[in-house]
């Protein structure tokens, strides 16, 4: 098993040199430092692991909107499915993606709902929401798809 662990990661750094695959407690790809952090414990890690590499194959570099991160997460899922997992050996399920989707939906519609009316807000910055119906606007954290909470701005 470790075997193939370390095979599995060598023919991805071959692959991508300029990358740095960092074990880490969670997934994620950091474009800053171009790096790519994957947890080996997980379940399928090397499904996540491939979409966070999707991410670094499409040079996503950042997101103006949680409309935009949605789109960019679906992406490096297809990315990874397509051009990445035939070459890894790696046969990521649809089920296994569309669970992501969905969880990526229910985080969008938690942020984007209005805490007083339950309207589906509008987004007006990269954390904040503004309600067409009762004009209340929000706060949204940015730790994307963790810990969603909405916080009502004071006035
Ligand atoms: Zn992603
Ligand atoms: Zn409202």
């Amino acid at each position: 098993m470790i075997l193939k662990v370390n095979n599995f990661l060598v023919q991805l750094e071959n692959d991508f040199p300029s990358l740095v695959f960092k074990e880490s407690a969670d997934f994620a790809w950091q474009a800053d430092s171009q790096t790519v952090r994957y947890n080996p414990k997980a379940d399928h890690w090397q499904w996540l692991l491939l979409h966070e590499v999707g991410h670094a194959g499409l040079g996503h570099a950042g997101y103006k909107s949680d409309l935009e991160l949605i789109r960019l997460e679906s992406e490096a899922w297809e990315y990874a499915k397509k051009h990445l997992a035939p070459k890894y050996g790696a046969d990521i399920s649809d089920a296994f993606i569309e669970d992501h989707k969905d969880s990526y939906r229910e985080w969008l519609h938690k942020r984007s709902q209005c805490p007083k009316c339950g309207y589906g807000g509008w987004q007006t910055g990269p954390d904040h929401y503004k309600c067409p119906s009762c004009f209340s606007a929000w706060k949204v954290n940015s730790d994307k798809f963790k810990h969603v909470y909405r916080r009502l701005n004071k006035k």
